[in-house]
């Protein structure tokens, strides 16, 4: 631990790489993988609550279908990776847990630069927790900027399909930390409401709880969060958000794996709900976190004998 800025120097976790697992401090790639050199990659994260998987066949669904799009071919199939999450986590003795599966594209044969010819890369990982939004903050709310930058058009990188093209995504947050603000939300190229850096976005208006319909990620925490909506009678839209409407909301929220419900109270300059979280987010955020002891919602890592 660095005593001036209480950074932990080791990365805590373990790492399935190259076939092996390894503590996380080890876990490395080739600098002639297309993952690392191309961004030609795709991922996932899923998250462990209180020693349980959240949702995880819905990651493995979304992560079979960004690698299909991208058209890999891993050396795990879905049992195999569910395994290979399965024994990330139990290794690592985490109770909750940031858990990434990763496929890169491999490196093709020196001299070719032949797609077909990489033999696809799989990785996986267990690391403490990620908080995109501390716990505490989450109940002050964060400030938001939107952001000048586009988010890149879906037509060139499909946003459904989970990937590392993020340089937009950090030129905002840059935009956002020079403007003083926590975060930022990007548009599309058509104006509209997208995502932001690793989160889904949402508005309140008049009681309805509304989120973009494309241009982003369809996330897992923003579906569990329309399930909630549909469960409760709470009235929910997916469609087109437009640029007044985020500015105008009576509430905004985002959501994302690494951290749940992250209310917002600050869009540019304009202070929302006398700066104070939203009560349809707080009770959203609450009801998020009620179904992490859901059996229906959850399955329990199989930590080996004195991990447990
Ligand atoms: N949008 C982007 C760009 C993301 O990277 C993420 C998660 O990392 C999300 C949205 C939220 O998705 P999920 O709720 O599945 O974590």
């Amino acid at each position: 631990m660095d005593q001036a800025t209480g950074v932990t120097s080791g990365y805590r976790g373990v790492a399935y790489v190259d076939g092996a697992f390894v503590p996380a401090e080890e876990a490395k790639i080739s600098v002639f993988d297309y993952g690392f050199s191309r961004s030609d990659v795709t991922y996932d994260v899923v998250h462990v609550w209180d020693g349980r998987f959240f949702r995880l066949e819905q990651h493995l669904d979304r992560f079979a279908a960004s690698m299909a799009s991208l058209r890999m071919t891993p050396q795990l199939d879905r049992d195999g990776l569910r395994q290979v999450l399965m024994e990330c986590v139990g290794r690592s003795g985490l109770r909750d847990a940031f858990v990434a599966m990763i496929c890169t594209r491999g490196r093709p044969p020196q001299g070719s630069r032949d797609l077909r010819l990489c033999r696809n890369n799989l990785i996986a990982y267990a690391v403490p927790f990620v908080w995109v939004v501390a716990p505490d903050r989450q109940v002050s709310g964060i400030s938001a900027i939107i952001s000048s930058i586009p988010r890149i058009g879906a037509e060139s990188v499909d946003p459904t399909v989970k990937n590392y093209h993020w340089l937009d995504l950090d030129r905002s947050l840059f935009e956002a930390y020079d403007r003083g603000a926590d975060t930022a939300i990007l548009l599309a190229p058509d104006g509209s409401v997208a995502e932001g850096p690793g989160f889904n976005v949402f508005i309140v208006r008049d009681g309805r709880v509304i989120t973009p319909d494309a241009g982003a990620l369809e996330g897992i925490t923003r579906r569990t969060i329309l399930d909630i909506c549909a469960e409760r009678g709470i009235p929910a839209e997916v469609r087109r958000v437009s640029r007044d409407e985020l500015l105008d909301a009576d509430e905004i929220f985002t959501c994302t794996t690494a951290g749940g419900v992250m209310p917002v109270v600050r869009i540019e300059d304009r202070i929302l709900g006398n700066g104070a979280p939203g009560p349809l987010s707080m009770t959203l955020r609450e009801l998020y976190w009620v179904r992490h002891a859901d059996a229906a919602e959850t399955t329990p890592v199989p930590y080996p004998p004195g991990l447990d």
